[in-house]
């Protein structure tokens, strides 16, 4: 026996007894020109198919039956970096965003999500609209940005504040954020200068029906993003 029929005997002999019975009665036979069952067959593969050769139980003439369906497609497993990213963002940038008046959003985020995709999550979460331009920095140092970075300058074809800054829309959250205990700055709308703190806490393993971006968890009243009577001041 080959490793090939081998390994195609192993997926026909996993299948469910109900399956196999169903199928293995219900071969056709040209011959008797009806359905009849198959006795003394053999299981090969031919590609995502499993195909059993055998003879007719009634004549003996020679009948086959594709078996699709059952054959677990390799490329189809999904790696462990498809996992959920589960994320606390800290809302900063005010004087009173203290550890006891702290606003944070725990959020959840499938790794395959884009930057992008995160930064809708995240304005959604503290009830902004995503109507400026952001970035995701690593670090900040003094007045600018250091370290890794990921502008959405870069994805609409303008020079990032910071260089060798990749865009938002072509990253992946799995890529920005390798670990638990990973942190990065958030910042939205270079004007009004919004800053978030988002900090990896944990990378889990997703089920097939929750590869979903969640808010799991609300601390602190958000503010405004326009508050109504703000006072005009000019920059510098
Ligand atoms: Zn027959």
């Amino acid at each position: 026996m080959t490793t090939e029929s081998m390994k195609a005997l192993k997926i026909w002999q996993a299948l469910p007894a109900e399956t196999k019975r169903a199928v293995l009665g219900n071969v056709w036979c040209s011959e008797c020109r009806t359905s009849v069952t198959i006795c003394d067959y053999s299981a090969h593969l031919n590609g995502n198919a499993v195909v059993l050769q055998g003879f007719c139980a009634v004549c003996g003439h020679k009948v086959a039956r594709v078996v699709e369906g059952c054959v677990p497609s390799v490329k189809k497993v999904r790696p462990v970096s498809a996992g959920l990213y589960i994320f606390d963002v800290w809302l900063w940038g005010d004087a009173k965003c203290t550890m006891k008046n702290r606003i944070i959003r725990k959020i959840q985020i499938p790794g395959a999500k884009s930057l992008y995709q995160f930064a809708e999550v995240i304005t959604q979460a503290f009830d902004f609209d995503l109507d400026h331009c952001f970035g995701f920095y690593e670090r900040r140092e003094r007045h600018f940005f250091a370290g890794k970075a990921f502008e959405f300058f870069v994805d609409i074809g303008e020079e990032p504040t910071v260089s060798g800054a990749k865009g938002v829309k072509r990253t992946k959250v799995k890529q920005a954020f390798k670990s638990s205990g990973e942190k990065m700055i958030f910042f939205f709308d270079y004007g009004d200068s919004w800053q978030f703190e988002v900090e990896l806490k944990e990378i889990k393993l997703a089920g097939k029906q929750s590869l979903k971006s969640i808010v799991l968890e609300k601390i602190g009243k958000a503010p405004l993003q326009y508050p109504p009577c703000e006072d005009d001041v000019e920059e510098e």
